[in-house]
């Protein structure tokens, strides 16, 4: 066990709800609850078989015996347990003053508050889960979809880590080879030739690089598609923003650029995380309060995925949307040409002449459309022409992804080591680094700080 203390926390989100639940890992567990847990019969908690629920009532020792609530208590003890620790957890009615009383007792008898992520942590150095799969329960608390949650429960079942995992051995395999020879030169080994073992990179290679193509999908799965609606002040953006969302969220006025800020709301379109973002007129002005708008607004056109561009149809083309059209040219753009309700003197053949679109539409967003037309827009950004397939496992995480980058590079560089007829030894200096980069991802190979950054990453009582 990786230490020896006994730790206790909150595991239920703050506030009211039907339960709350307290969660005690550690050595000393069975000995400090039992302190404060009184259950029917004489059998004492330790004695009581494991996996099995208990009811009973939680008291306060130190103020004779007090009852302090009517309690489950969950016995899981180690190795089968989260944290492969004895654990405990106490299931007790969902007010905050009753978990917390409980938690104050425990940690009076004996329990250290745990740190955000310790329970995760504590089950990732007792060997109980990868890394990968510690991060995935991130990803799962998280989750803003089906799709996200599904990307983050196959990497939690380990999937990616197999797959490295796999990549690794045959890397190590071929490093241990080229090693051999090199340490024991008068030891009459069979020795690989340079070209045997650029033979053997390369499909290592392809492996990673399989991978890194599903990275792109995987980002995008897990932390959605960002969606910057532009248009000028009163083109329609927020008509249109409350037309996908089905719910008067943003602010619909008459008067131009009320909205000051860009708004931000999130929506799901067929398990697929979109962020719908709403921007002030991207356009020059005096208006410090909207010069931050403004300048907001250019950001999320940069980093934007798809943007959709509001035209007010019902009017001709002002110099201003003029200048939008051409910002928003050769990007993945959606150009709607709204308020068609109206009458429309603005044609698809107009906007052509502003540049290149992916899609130009007439809509009027006071009657609700526009929905398929981006929903047509995320699925292609997403699956492409490919059929999507469940059984892969996605590279989604910026860390492993820049990880299995750097893997990458340095095997790339062995590569050109080999070509261009250098000593062995520094064709495998490489290869080695490639191979911890990639333990880096599973934490098969990790320093120390850096597991503290990542767990503190986590909630309390996870
Ligand atoms: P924004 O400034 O671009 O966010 O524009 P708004 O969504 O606030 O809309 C400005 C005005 O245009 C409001 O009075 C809307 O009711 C109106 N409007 C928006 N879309 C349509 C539409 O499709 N048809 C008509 N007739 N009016 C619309
Ligand atoms: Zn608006």
């Amino acid at each position: 066990m990786y230490t020896e203390d006994t730790i206790a926390a909150i595991a239920t989100p703050p506030g009211i709800g039907g339960v709350g639940i307290i969660r005690v890992s550690g050595t000393r567990c069975f000995e400090i609850v039992s302190t404060l847990f009184q259950a029917k019969g004489t059998v004492p908690l330790e004695k009581r078989p494991n996996r099995t629920i208990q009811y009973g009532h939680i008291i306060d020792p130190q103020k004779g015996n007090k009852i302090l609530d009517e309690v489950l208590v969950l016995i899981m003890r180690g190795p089968q347990s989260f944290t492969a620790e004895d654990v405990i957890e106490i299931q007790c009615h969902g007010g905050i003053v009753v978990v917390r009383e409980i938690l104050k007792v425990l940690l009076r008898q004996g329990a250290r508050l745990a740190e955000p992520g310790e329970f995760t942590k504590r089950a990732f150095l007792n060997g109980r889960i990868d890394l990968t799969q510690a991060e995935a329960i991130i990803d799962i608390i998280e989750a803003k979809s089906e799709q996200s949650l599904s990307v983050a429960v196959k990497q939690l079942d380990g999937t990616l880590a197999k797959l490295i995992r796999t990549i690794r051995e045959d890397l190590i395999a071929l490093i241990a080879h080229l090693e051999v020879a090199i340490d024991y030169p008068e030891e009459d080994i069979e020795e690989l030739t340079m070209e045997e073992t650029a033979d053997k990179l390369r499909p290592i290679l392809v492996q990673i690089d399989t991978l890194l193509a599903t990275a792109n999908r995987g980002r995008l799965l897990r932390d959605g598609i960002v969606t910057a609606i532009v248009g000028r002040p009163n083109a329609g953006k927020s008509s249109l923003m409350n037309a996908l969302l089905r719910e008067n969220r943003a602010i619909v006025t008459d008067v131009p650029g009320t909205t000051r800020d860009s708004i931000e709301e999130a929506i799901t379109i067929e398990g697929i995380p979109v962020r719908l973002i709403d921007t002030a007129g991207i356009r020059e002005t005096e208006d410090i309060v909207e010069k931050i708008g403004v300048d907001r607004a250019k950001e999320y056109l940069e980093s934007a995925q798809i943007v959709v561009c509001v035209i007010d149809a019902s009017k001709p083309l002002t110099p201003e949307e003029e200048a939008i059209l051409h910002s928003t040219s050769g990007k993945n753009t959606i150009v709607f040409l709204n308020k068609a309700d109206k009458g429309a003197v603005v044609t698809d053949s107009m906007i052509a002449q502003y540049g290149t679109f992916t899609v130009v539409a007439t809509i009027s967003a006071a009657n609700g459309e526009g929905m398929d037309i981006l929903a047509e827009a995320v699925k292609q950004l997403v699956y492409g022409g490919t059929v999507q397939n469940e059984s892969t496992a996605l590279l989604s995480n910026v860390r492993h992804i820049t990880l299995m980058e750097q893997a990458k590079s340095q095997l790339q560089t062995s590569l050109e080591t080999i070509e261009a007829g250098m000593p062995v030894d520094f064709v495998v200096t490489d290869m080695r680094e490639a191979w911890e980069r990639l333990g880096d991802i599973t934490g098969d190979s990790l320093r120390e700080s850096m597991v503290d950054e990542l767990f503190s990453r986590f909630c309390l009582g996870k």
